[in-house]
């Protein structure tokens, strides 16, 4: 998948922008806070259907306007395709290809992208929430149902924590009720079990190659998705009633602690290099390779599965990399597609198909 062109209007500090890209490396620098991260986040947002660091929309509005409107185009397996996403005061307007589209469900899905941003460094050190997240926004890019199973089995799971919490106070509750949503938590956790499980068995089987080439010592990576469910189980009927026998198991702790004490929202996954836990022991350098190795993986997870490369989106992360691993970046994904920023341009010496400085949201490339 390559992205040809980016615009933007009243979009964070761009007034106006139109952006050609090049396959290969592309490269926007400049000094702080000129907009670099700004054109990152417009680009991934057609992937995530949001952004990656606001948590509303609005946010992206350019200061003292009304709305914004994003517009990118690109080259898939399918041809050329467009999508646009304008917001203004209520009013929200999305387009595939010229045509409306109604939900932001049917703009995810058609672009694919990888990012990879300064917050990703913290992926093997912190907590499991983190991973987490890793593993949602990596699966539902490669597993269409994914989002609204997971969406539906935080619904279910508000709602069961709500009556623990009433129980844990003494109140009456009919128990048909909470078996009601016990049941409904092990449906949807059941299939988003299922493609974390199938999702890690694949990342793990790249990662461990990858972090081999980059480090020094012939590192071993091992993943495993911890679940509390066993591994052997595979059919999905079974894992359900797996979920329903712990749900069931666990009712007297989890009506002490008021809340759902198991389920996919307390997973983790487990990275561990040279046969020992990366949280608990690896060195920073091993740290930064190991989530290089794991992002670099995401991408080759998608061509697996989706049948065609990302694009990879790294934003301000190859000045935490040493030369090596930089190296390693720019001429083994430059043969795909990457767009990468950076403040000081020499990083990136030799590498370089598009070279665009970035100046108070304006975009001028090397090639014009
Ligand atoms: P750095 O090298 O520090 O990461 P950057 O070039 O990536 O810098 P951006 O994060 O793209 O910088 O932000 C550029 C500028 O956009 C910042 O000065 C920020 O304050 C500004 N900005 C953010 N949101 C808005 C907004 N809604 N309206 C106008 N300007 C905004
Ligand atoms: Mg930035």
């Amino acid at each position: 998948m390559i992205i040809k062109r980016f615009r933007a209007e009243n979009f964070r500090n761009i007034e106006k922008c139109d952006i050609e890209f090049s396959p290969g490396v592309n490269l926007l620098y400049g000094k702080n806070a000129q907009g670099k991260t700004n054109v990152v986040e417009g680009i991934y947002y057609f992937s995530r259907g949001k952004s990656f660091r606001g948590r509303e929309d609005k946010e992206l509005i350019r200061f003292g306007c009304e709305g914004f409107r994003i517009f990118a185009e690109y080259e898939s397996d399918v041809g050329r395709e467009t999508l646009e996403y304008a917001m203004f005061g209520k009013e929200r307007l999305r387009k595939k290809n010229d045509y409306k589209i109604s939900k932001v469900t049917e703009m995810i899905g058609s672009f694919k992208a990888v990012l990879f941003y300064p917050d990703d460094l913290g992926l093997v050190k912190d907590g499991p929430e983190e991973r987490r997240g890793f593993l949602n926004v990596a699966a539902s890019a490669c597993y269409t149902p994914y989002i609204k199973y997971y969406s539906d089995y935080k619904k279910a799971l508000e709602n069961r924590n709500c009556i623990l919490k009433m129980m844990q106070k003494g109140l009456y509750i009919d128990n048909r009720e909470l078996q009601s949503w016990s049941e409904s938590m092990a449906e949807y956790a059941s299939h988003i079990y299922l493609f974390r499980k199938d999702y890690v068995s694949r990342l793990s089987k790249y990662a461990g190659k990858i972090l081999k080439d980059i480090s020094d010592g012939g590192e071993e990576l091992s993943l495993c998705y911890e679940s509390g469910i066993s591994e052997e189980i595979e059919d999905r009927a079974e894992v359900k009633a797996e979920y329903v026998k712990i749900l069931t198991s666990s009712l007297d702790r989890e009506i002490a602690a008021g809340v759902t004490l198991f389920g996919p929202h307390r997973d983790d996954l487990e990275i561990r290099i040279n046969g020992k836990s990366a949280r608990s022991f690896a060195s920073q350098g091993q740290q930064r390779s190991i989530v290089l190795a794991l992002k670099l993986s995401e991408g080759e997870v998608v061509k697996e599965i989706c049948g065609e490369y990302p694009v990879f989106l790294f934003d301000d992360v190859l000045s935490e990399l040493d030369e090596r691993r930089r190296q390693y970046v720019l001429s083994e994904i430059g043969e795909r597609q990457i767009i990468i920023t950076c403040c000081d341009k020499n990083e990136c010496v030799g590498f370089t198909d598009n070279e665009i400085e970035v100046s108070g949201g304006q975009y001028v490339s090397a090639h014009r």
